[in-house]
């Protein structure tokens, strides 16, 4: 076992599984036809969540949904913060109801699915999947398990929205692949569906709440959660990301919408020379007085974090230089203007362990009393 400290706060992270052994490991022989009810996870779903100040919502079935070579959305991404998360103290993990082959739970699901993305796309993917795998494009690729993974991930999302409006717990859903560059009608960036936009109609829809704030601070612009987004004017969108990424279509410009429910904050990355990309230099003061106060100007019930953590500076697949501990920063921030109204999921973020360190720095202050 390799013992490594978190960067920022020196919480021992036992990590069991490398990124190169977690690949060994999911490229070991598949289960046949494995399907919800055959991956047991009872390690992970041993927490009790009434004795917990956050839940975090995982197992590891994710690890099915994996490219047969090496690639920046690895298992290893949600593996090393599941061997991080399930030593602090406070913190309940739970597996996802649809884990459990629930049949209420696999409606609910499809129910919020199908909200936000078009019948025959869901099937497509599903069909895909029945198939065998393939590439949707030369970096989105899809395993015979991605639409179940997919599915259990949507359960996770929709967990942790139940979590923070009924039982007023925040709650992470530490899911993979991606999601909030998934459109209605397409896969892209790694991202098959809209895991936020699916937990955000289900709390308007199912739960009956009127307003719903979604903020995105992944480095790249959420282009799939600004769609469902736009369609609707009990949603405020915002993203802060960087300027000229993928998808390249962010710019402020653009922002809006019919409801005029959309912020896209552009952060100009170090090699433009209009900023450095750190939070003190650029960040900070686009999130404090843009991306903040228009949030909570909206009043919103519940807020839905896109929690993406490709600013990191350790991030390979971007230039901001975020810190693990500016991300603690910003969960502060969020806690006193939304309390625990408040659910996280993930999306980007590829340097593995600073990556693990940075979701432990954004639940630590809803760890506190
Ligand atoms: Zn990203």
């Amino acid at each position: 076992m390799r013992v490594v400290a978190c960067l920022s706060c020196y919480a021992l992270l036992h990590c069991s599984r490398s990124r190169s052994a977690a690949l060994a490991f999911v490229q070991r022989p598949l289960e046949p036809a494995a399907g919800a009810r055959a991956w047991k996870h009872a390690h992970y779903a041993s927490a009790d969540p009434s004795d917990c100040r956050v839940k975090v919502i995982y197992d590891e079935s994710h690890t099915r949904h994996a490219a047969r070579s090496d690639h920046s959305e690895c298992p290893a991404r949600a593996t090393v913060a599941a061997d991080l998360l399930q030593g602090v103290a406070g913190i309940g993990m739970v597996a996802p109801a649809a884990a459990s082959g629930d049949a209420d739970a696999l409606d609910k699901v499809m129910r919020a699915l199908h909200r936000v993305h078009k019948d025959w796309y869901i099937e497509d993917i599903a069909a895909m999947s029945r198939r065998g795998g393939g590439n949707v494009d030369f970096d989105t690729y899809v395993t015979k398990d991605t639409y179940d993974v997919c599915v259990r991930a949507t359960s996770a999302w929709l967990d942790a929205v139940d979590s923070a409006v009924t039982h007023g717990t925040p709650a992470f859903a530490l899911t993979r692949p991606p999601g909030h560059h998934a459109t209605p009608m397409a896969a892209m960036g790694f991202c098959f569906f809209n895991f936020a936009g699916a937990a955000a109609m289900y709390a308007l829809d199912e739960l009956g709440l009127e307003r719903v704030a979604l903020l995105d601070f992944d480095v790249h612009f959420g282009n799939g959660v600004a769609a469902v987004a736009r369609q609707d004017a009990r949603l405020r969108y915002c993203s802060l990301h960087e300027a000229g990424s993928f998808p390249f279509t962010g710019t402020e410009e653009l922002a809006g919408g019919p409801h005029k429910n959309l912020r896209q904050l552009e952060v100009q990355p170090q090699y433009f020379g209009g900023g450095k990309g750190t939070w003190a230099e650029s960040y900070e003061k686009r999130f404090k007085e843009e991306a903040l106060p228009w949030l909570v100007e909206f009043d919103p019930q519940l807020l839905i974090v896109s929690a993406g953590y490709d600013a990191l500076e350790a991030d390979p697949l971007a230039t901001l230089t975020m810190q693990p501990e500016n991300y603690r920063e910003i969960a502060q921030l969020l806690r006193g203007a939304f309390g625990n109204k408040v659910v996280f999921g993930l999306e980007g973020g590829y340097a593995v362990e600073e990556t693990a360190c940075a979701i432990h720095m954004t639940l630590q202050p809803f760890l506190e009393p």
